[in-house]
């Protein structure tokens, strides 16, 4: 070997070298750019001949392990990272829309994907319609009359927890010849596996559940080869895949998901049962209550659970303020699926872009509280949400 100046060695020295025995966890590799040995291997490697990675855009190997975690989890042929849920979404509709097309949407959308309808399609000649998903027969009509190429759906509803038929409206999608594309953000693949119910693409906001600490901000598309590869390729083009680090601690969250889950799903219902009982509290909105329009639904489709979120109406909207002042521990958080109970006012939050009465028209009031529920004990969480309640009889009275 030369012997080289200082300036070199500073550059050079210290090559990596990985063990030859397999790391029991997942190694973060954060390189943005890999060697080729030569010509024939940058060719081989291209055309995917022999495994190896290019350049940090097209995703590194802690992109790939979660891609394919999440595909095996799944039951997908493929799966591909995002930057974020709203880039997996965005990757779904881009590649299977074009001006002039249709797409016919749920219309108790997540906030941030109406406004990608709204602001990025509809302004460049996409025609975006929506409908009721709860009612198949008005899901039907509008597939015929609107002949859509993008049926999207979301598999649990924000905040109101209702629970579409993926089932039946998978095949109404494919029967107009849609392709039929679903957010279960809320659900998770431990809870649901949309494919195996025929819908064609899954999206995650990987950063919910599936990350589950607050401290990811990522998403995930999953379904047939074809369509996961058109979607990679734009994700790629418009530099919205999946950074390694994010990777890394999305398969960390993965590991302990179905725990997590289970304790979420189960302390939600407490939450629910509880907030059901308190006087002030005029509706709980959550699948385990006999009174949720889809009660028997949700538990033939989600035998394990449907995870931590609670909505409930304040019987009077100016409680809103005193009870989220008399919480102790839950915080107002403008995310969801974390380990802590957090609480949200969907009014000035999820839903602050909808005009009032549009909100009002979906069920969501200016009363409408939605809560995470965490993984806590779940009689601390009561005895918080109690102490609330019982804050506002104090106000009462005073
Ligand atoms: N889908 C649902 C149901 C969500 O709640 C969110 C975010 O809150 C998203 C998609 C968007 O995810 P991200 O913020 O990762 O882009």
């Amino acid at each position: 070997m030369l012997s080289e100046h200082p300036d070199t060695v500073a550059v050079h020295a210290g090559r990596l070298e990985i063990p030859a025995n397999t790391a029991s966890s997942p190694p973060l590799f954060q390189a943005s750019s890999y060697e080729f040995a030569d010509l024939a291997d940058v060719e081989a490697i291209y055309q995917g001949e022999r495994r190896g990675a290019i350049y940090g855009r097209y995703g590194g190997p802690n992109t790939a392990q979660f891609e394919r975690a999440i595909a095996e989890l799944e039951g997908a042929e493929a799966a591909v990272g995002a930057a974020a849920g709203v880039a997996a979404i965005n990757a779904a509709l881009a590649t299977n829309l074009r001006a002039g097309d249709t797409v016919l949407a749920g219309r108790e959308l997540y906030g941030g994907t109406y406004s990608l309808l709204e602001n990025d399609y509809r302004t460049r000649g996409v025609d975006v319609a929506y409908v009721d998903q709860q009612d198949l027969r008005a899901v039907a009509a509008a597939l015929q009359q609107a002949r859509p190429k993008v049926l999207y759906l979301e598999a649990l509803t924000n905040p109101l927890m209702r629970v579409p038929d993926l089932a039946a409206l998978a095949q109404l999608g494919h029967e107009a010849g849609a392709v039929v594309v679903v957010d279960a953000t809320f659900a998770t693949p431990i809870l649901l596996r949309p494919l195996d119910l025929g819908v064609d693409l899954v999206a995650h906001s990987v950063g919910k559940y599936i990350g589950g600490h607050g401290d990811v901000g990522a998403g995930v598309l999953a379904g047939r080869a074809g369509l996961v590869g058109r979607a990679r390729a734009l994700l790629v083009r418009t530099g919205a895949m999946l950074p390694h680090f994010e990777a890394w601690l999305a398969l960390r969250g993965l590991r302990t998901l179905a725990l997590r889950m289970a304790r979420h799903s189960s302390n939600a219902v407490a939450v629910a049962s509880f907030l059901a009982s308190s006087p002030h509290v005029r509706r709980v909105h959550h699948p385990s209550r006999p009174s949720h329009p889809e009660h028997e639904l949700a538990k033939r489709l989600y035998s394990r659970g449907t995870g931590g979120i609670v909505a409930f109406d304040l019987t009077d909207a100016r409680a809103v303020d005193p009870f989220l002042h008399g919480l102790e521990r839950i915080a107002i958080v403008h995310s969801l699926g974390e380990v802590a109970t957090t609480i949200s006012y969907p009014a000035v939050g999820s839903h602050r872009s909808l005009p009032q009465e549009q909100r009002l028209s979906l069920g969501v009031s200016d009363a409408t509280l939605r809560i995470s529920v965490g993984i806590e004990d779940p009689e601390d969480i009561r005895r918080d949400l109690a102490g609330a309640l019982a804050g506002l009889d104090a106000e009462r009275s005073a």
